[in-house]
């Protein structure tokens, strides 16, 4: 996929991202990111959030996937011992659909409702009003955080889809003797490029090292956001703590670059429109899962492809049923139900790891057993 001049759309945010290395040198490709999503005017969470325009996560294609979650919460709870209160916090919460999905299908457990406190931690204001109307209804409170920073005072249960891919990573190239950090830089037309940036502290360096012994010139490694994954750790060292991650990436760790840029449904070259594409980065499951079994509180199951776990969960049953309430639907939610279990599509492209304090049972939907390692 290629960025030729005539592609290249000088938005506002290229404009303001040349302008800012023209006086400070280059920035880091999560720098780059950072601003492309968050950039207080003109990034894309903040002025263009285009869920539906630009591309499809699986809540929005079928209201089962939000209600199997929120079924798959309730039993969580139970094997939680059904603390009161519960903290049921999302973080990414795009349109708000996922929750309002779920809420919808735990009426039937009056119990839990009436235990829930939510939190949505959102960044994004246009995403937040729309989660807003969407969830004005909901019987039980709901609260809007910026950041995962608080801890929450009790048990809590945290869900996350499509979200791990939307934070910025870090990445970094191989070149002949070491590894350098990858980076944004202008060329002399003062259009954006990639290039080779400083060198990673020794830490860092060390950790490419044992992570990719078989790297080449050229290469490029990828170091992902854990924030979130650290306050799981850090919560559960003091209450009792569920989690569960849906996104699509690798389930071993593996070297390639995976930015990637969609607008209006199509890919194109991430620095094409700064600001108006959505940008997102692969999850390395192997690393998420290795970071959380490192801690004490934390025992973690999976990753297993979305497929599976849908499939545990009962999807293919609950297509049957909602097809039959609803004959003059019936193709349409066959087939959204087709497209979220696709083999080679979203069904195997996602994959979906928990976490849960260790003195608790088994996660449902995540025994599946592991993904057998890639060729
Ligand atoms: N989970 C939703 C939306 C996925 S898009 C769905 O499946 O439809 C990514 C979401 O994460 C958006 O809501 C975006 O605004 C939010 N987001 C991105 N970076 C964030 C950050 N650093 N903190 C909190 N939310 C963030």
């Amino acid at each position: 996929m290629s960025c030729d001049p005539a592609e290249r759309r000088r938005t506002p945010l290229a404009e303001k991202l040349a302008e800012r290395i023209r006086r400070t040198g280059p920035i880091t490709v999560a720098q780059f990111v950072e601003a492309c999503l968050h950039d207080a005017e003109h990034g894309y969470y903040r002025a263009h959030a285009g869920i539906g325009r630009d591309f499809v996560t699986a809540p929005e294609i079928s209201q089962m996937f939000g209600e199997l979650v929120g079924l798959w919460c309730s039993v969580v709870w139970r094997q939680m011992g059904s603390p009161d209160p519960v903290h049921l916090i999302e973080v990414g919460p795009g349109r708000g659909t996922m929750m309002r999905d779920m809420l919808n299908a735990v009426r039937l457990v009056p119990d839990f409702v009436s235990a829930l406190r939510i939190r949505l931690v959102e960044t994004s204001g246009p995403l937040r009003t729309q989660q807003q109307s969407l969830l004005r209804d909901a019987s039980v409170p709901v609260t809007w955080h910026d950041t995962l920073a608080e801890p929450a005072p009790c048990a809590s249960i945290v869900v996350a889809n499509e979200f791990l891919d939307a934070l910025p990573a870090r990445q970094y190239v191989r070149t002949m003797a070491r590894w350098a950090e990858r980076a944004v830089s202008i060329d002399v037309q003062g259009q954006l490029q990639f290039a080779c940036g400083a060198p990673p502290d020794a830490g860092v360096s060390e950790a490419l090292a044992m992570r990719f012994p078989g790297a080449r010139e050229h290469d490029i490694a990828e170091v992902g956001d854990l924030s979130l994954l650290d306050w799981l750790v850090a919560q559960a060292q003091q209450h009792t703590t569920v989690a569960l991650v849906i996104d699509y990436g690798h389930e071993r760790s593996t070297l390639g670059d995976t930015l990637q840029a969609v607008r209006q449904h199509r890919y194109e070259h991430p620095l094409c429109s700064p600001g108006e594409a959505d940008l997102t980065m692969h999850v390395d499951f192997e690393r998420l899962a290795h970071h959380l079994t490192r801690s004490s509180h934390l025992t973690c199951a999976g990753p297993v492809t979305q497929a599976d776990f849908l499939g545990a969960l009962g999807l293919i049953e609950r297509t049957s049923r909602l097809m039959a309430a609803n004959p003059a639907k019936a193709l349409e939610i066959e087939t959204a139900a087709q497209r979220l279990l696709a083999p080679g599509g979203m069904g195997t492209r996602f994959k979906v790891i928990g976490a849960r304090s260790r003195q608790l049972p088994p996660l449902p939907g995540l025994s599946v057993g592991h993904m057998p390692p890639s060729a």
